[in-house]
């Protein structure tokens, strides 16, 4: 069914380079500023670290104009071409071929995308400045209290700024919720997620122009507390469909969050009647969320999927929270 069975290993596979090249320059940042902090300050070396880390920065901005030029229409065609496969083999007919106002609707998503890597890329030179001022302030202090800096104020004020380099990183985002995201692991996040986004735009577009309007939600085992409720169901794109839940009212209640792999396809038009008998999904209340996140904890599940499929314990564990996380939520 469409790109729904493989869509994870596409967003993957597609967002690989990019992601990869964002870890790079997370490193080298990191690096420099590690070195900087390490060495005497002068207003100088500042500079220079600064123009060091905007050179970065411009690199990264290459490669992501490059990125979001060649595989958000990519990926918005394909999904939109497996979706075009689908709908042939429900019996209607539709060419392969894109009108304009995809174009237009692709332009949209890639303009969209890139404001977002920016940010990214902003974050990363504010990051870079905060910890160059830190340094350059503490040594200034430590010159007006002492007259210079000795040997050992010198060491202990390197050492203070590495701890915050170190304990901060190199800030790409913060979030609503006031945590950092790294350079490297929110670019794999954003990467991924333009090109889900991207791709079920495709998919969805395709399917409204060619007239339909209930879609089935991709299943793989989820337990995230945003898309269980979702998960293999109905939901109607446009809401013409009476009495099933929108994907615009399940993507407000958190469904295709940021690292989200879901996707969904086209449902047959003669089983629209078992669409609007389905009851509606709702999102997780506050106690339902605790009790899921009770299950993962008995079950020692903690952070990416596949770190909880590594070992045989490990994904006996996971087989089981999953299952009793489905019969409770789903
Ligand atoms: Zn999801």
């Amino acid at each position: 069914m469409g790109l729904t069975d493989n869509a994870e290993n596409y967003l993957l596979r597609n967002s690989k380079a990019i992601s990869d090249f964002y870890s790079k320059a997370y490193t080298e940042t990191l690096d420099i500023l590690n070195n900087f902090s390490k060495t005497k300050a002068s207003r100088k070396r500042a500079a220079a670290v600064l123009l060091q880390i905007e050179g970065i920065v411009k690199e990264l901005d290459d490669e992501t104009k490059k990125f979001i030029e060649d595989k958000i229409p990519a990926t918005y065609k394909d999904f939109g071409l497996a979706t075009k496969k689908d709908i042939r083999k429900l019996g209607a007919k539709v060419d392969d071929s894109f009108a304009l106002i995809h174009t237009r609707a692709v332009q949209a998503i890639a303009d969209d995308s890139y404001l977002r890597f920016a940010r990214s890329m902003q974050g990363v030179i504010n990051s870079a400045e905060d910890f160059v001022s830190l340094k350059i302030q503490k040594e200034l202090r430590e010159t007006l209290a002492s007259g210079l800096i000795k040997g050992e104020a010198r060491d202990k004020i390197s050492k203070e700024v590495q701890e915050q380099i170190e304990k901060q990183g190199v800030t790409a985002f913060i979030d609503k919720g006031g945590k950092r995201w790294q350079l490297n692991t929110y670019s794999r996040m954003l990467s991924r997620t333009v090109l889900q986004q991207a791709g079920n735009q495709g998919n969805e577009n395709v399917l409204i122009e060619n007239g339909f309007d209930v879609v089935k939600v991709s299943t793989h085992g989820t337990i995230c507390p945003l898309c269980i409720p979702y998960e293999g169901k109905y939901l109607s794109l446009t809401g013409q469909t009476k009495g099933v839940t929108t994907i615009e009212e399940a993507r407000r209640n958190g469904l295709f969050h940021p690292n989200c792999m879901h996707t969904f396809s086209a449902t047959n038009p003669n089983d629209y009647g078992q669409a609007k008998r389905q009851p509606s999904p709702e999102p997780l209340t506050r106690e339902q969320r605790k009790e899921l996140n009770q299950i993962l904890k008995d079950n020692e599940i903690q952070g990416d999927l596949r770190r909880n499929l590594r070992t045989e314990d490990k994904r006996k564990n996971f087989f089981k929270a999953q299952k009793e996380v489905k019969k409770k939520f789903n």
